[in-house]
């Protein structure tokens, strides 16, 4: 496997961090998870949009273009013979010192993954999922923006932690006040009466590419959606629910704290739904 690293493709066993990088001893960094299908980035350009204002929130300067990127990307692909998979794009604060100081690091790193990921059991896909809410509540947007898509992950992973502890394979996390914000590694979506609603991302939510999907979706499909406060009795009462992501795609969630949601199965909105994701992901995004 070939890794893209600060600018080289490097073998996997040769493409190594310093210790002293600070996206390892701080978490100082952010990155992307993206996705390729047959041949086609999907919406490679949201992806570094996000990437760009993740890197703002942080100040952290880039040290390659947005069309730098964009083109090592299309390149860790073709490197690896990908026309289908996942990829990890990451940007570290770099090397410095002991001590916190990002304004001692000389230089960021940057370094690109091109493999594949099966986040869930595949036939969980049509099955849906069992998921949980657990006690460990979404970061404070006043301590941490969750738009800010860094790798920071613990808050995530203790709530993972959780969910597998309850036999789930992932967890509902709510925001300081009691409403859902999202999953773990996923955006949250139900479905009540015909209508599509959604933490909106003042919740905690983070602007998910895949979640910007299925709200385009919603919009041509003519079903109303609303990005609102939710509490944990929507979702219970709720005729469909399903996640999103880029790894996880667009999974059904039929239980939810031990109860079934509508009919605890999958339901026919979110296979509409689906159908629609299916098609989109081949068209909107940059051919490698
Ligand atoms: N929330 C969190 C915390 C995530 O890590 C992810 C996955 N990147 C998502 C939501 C889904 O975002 P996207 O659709 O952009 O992958």
């Amino acid at each position: 496997m070939k890794i893209y690293m600060d600018g080289k493709f490097v073998d996997a066993a040769d493409a190594n961090i310093s210790v002293f990088d600070h996206g390892l001893l701080y978490g100082d960094g952010i990155f992307e998870g993206i996705r390729l299908y047959e041949g086609n980035v999907f919406r490679l350009e949201q992806h570094l949009e996000r990437l760009w204002y993740s890197a703002k929130a942080i100040l952290l300067d880039i040290p390659v273009s947005r069309a730098e990127m964009a083109a090592a990307v299309c390149e860790s692909c073709r490197q690896n013979g990908l026309r289908d998979g996942y990829i990890r794009l990451v940007v570290t604060r770099g090397v410095g010192d002991l001590g916190l100081a990002p304004w001692l690091c000389t230089k960021p790193t940057v370094f690109i993954i091109a493999d594949r990921i099966n986040l869930y059991p595949p036939d969980t896909y049509s099955t849906g999922l069992s998921i949980v809410t657990v006690p460990t509540r979404r970061v404070s947007p006043a301590a941490l923006p969750p738009a800010v898509k860094s790798l920071n992950y613990l808050n995530n992973i203790l709530a993972k932690i959780e969910a597998r502890q309850a036999g789930a394979l992932e967890a509902v996390m709510l925001n300081e006040q009691g409403f859902v914000a999202e999953c773990t590694g996923d955006n949250i979506f139900i479905i009540h009466k015909g209508r599509l609603l959604t933490p909106a991302v003042q919740e905690g939510a983070l602007r998910g590419v895949t979640r910007d999907t299925i709200c385009d979706i919603a919009r041509d499909l003519e079903l109303p959606l609303t990005e609102t406060h939710l509490t944990r009795y929507d979702f219970w009462n709720a005729d469909e629910c399903f996640l999103t992501g880029t790894a996880a795609e667009v999974i059904p969630v039929v239980k939810l704290d031990g109860r079934l949601i509508g009919a605890g199965k999958p339901g026919p909105v979110g296979h509409r739904i689906l159908a629609e994701f299916h098609r989109r992901v081949l068209t909107e995004g940059t051919r490698i």
